[in-house]
């Protein structure tokens, strides 16, 4: 990409896809929706933020006063995902979140996030029934994933500088053109993944630390996943025909085991960040559809 386009040079980015398949993940694996290894005698974590609702829910759409479980939605072992900022002494990430909507936190669900270590958690007693909410919102809802993290490298999408996308379209244009190969759908991703740029689906609304640094991207939670195209992974697509030799599809089999089942709105994402210069790692979500 870079012999292509020099300009491009110090914005490539590592980042780990997820690839979420339906399935039965357990407590000691990485996963999407999937069951989390969560210590017996810690507290369920539960949403009591006044006002949170659901849309079309009667007779009121506002949920409680009782607080309301919040849902695993992401457990990533280091083992899979070493390439997450584990605090000293962790060695696993959990994201749980409220999937109500709340006006006060980006008009979307409230996410929480654990860093643990596996060792710990598991020497003690592990919760075995995890609570469910009395009421949630479909489209932030999960559906148990497992996760087949796959490195690449890629460049800025919506976050590619607006001085440099001015300069650089009719360069991609030319070498689409020339190649077949378009800039955004080969060389950017917009799926659920650790590191690299964020997903966006419309421009990019970083979150500044307390410290005054602007956070760093830690993973992103989309509605869409490929289904064909370069990110699709060569192993799901149907057998290649003679004619189809750059036609890629999702064998059927495949096409209902893709993704995680939520809609985020209009198929957009929950973004997460994180301060790894501050001590206690601070975190902030932006959502966009
Ligand atoms: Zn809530
Ligand atoms: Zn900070």
């Amino acid at each position: 990409m870079e012999s292509l386009i020099p300009e491009l040079a110090g914005l490539a980015r590592e980042t780990a896809l997820l690839y979420p398949r339906s399935g039965e993940p357990g407590v000691r694996d990485s996963s999407i929706g999937g069951p989390l290894l969560w210590p017996a005698g810690e507290p369920w974590p539960l949403c009591a933020e006044p006002g949170h609702w659901k849309p079309l829910r009667t007779p009121t759409e506002v949920v409680g006063p009782e607080p309301v479980a919040m849902v695993p939605v992401v457990q990533l072992y280091a083992r899979d995902v070493p390439e997450l900022p584990f605090p000293m002494g962790t060695d696993m990430l959990q994201v749980v979140w409220c999937t109500l909507i709340h006006d006060d936190h980006g008009d979307a669900v409230l996410p929480k996030l654990y860093w643990r270590s596996e060792q710990t958690v598991a020497a003690g007693a592990v919760l075995s029934c995890q609570p469910e909410p009395y009421e949630y919102e479909e489209e932030f809802m999960p559906r148990p994933c497992t996760v087949t993290p796959t490195r690449t490298v890629e460049y800025p999408n919506a976050d590619l500088p607006g001085d440099l996308t001015l300069k650089l379209s009719r360069r991609f244009e030319e070498i689409e053109a020339e190649t077949g190969f378009s800039y955004y759908e080969t060389a950017t991703t917009l799926q659920s993944k650790v590191g690299g740029y964020p997903s966006w689906v419309q421009e990019p609304q970083w979150p500044d630390c307390r410290c005054g640094r602007r956070m760093e991207h830690l993973l992103s939670i989309t509605a869409t996943e490929p289904v064909d195209g370069r990110w699709f992974p060569r192993d799901e697509q149907e057998p290649e025909t003679p004619d189809s030799s750059r036609c890629t599809t999702a064998d059927h089999a495949v096409v209902d085991t893709i993704g995680h089942g939520m809609d985020m709105g209009d198929l957009g994402g929950i973004y997460l960040f994180v301060c790894p210069e501050c001590p206690d790692m601070p975190y902030a979500h932006r959502y966009d559809c």
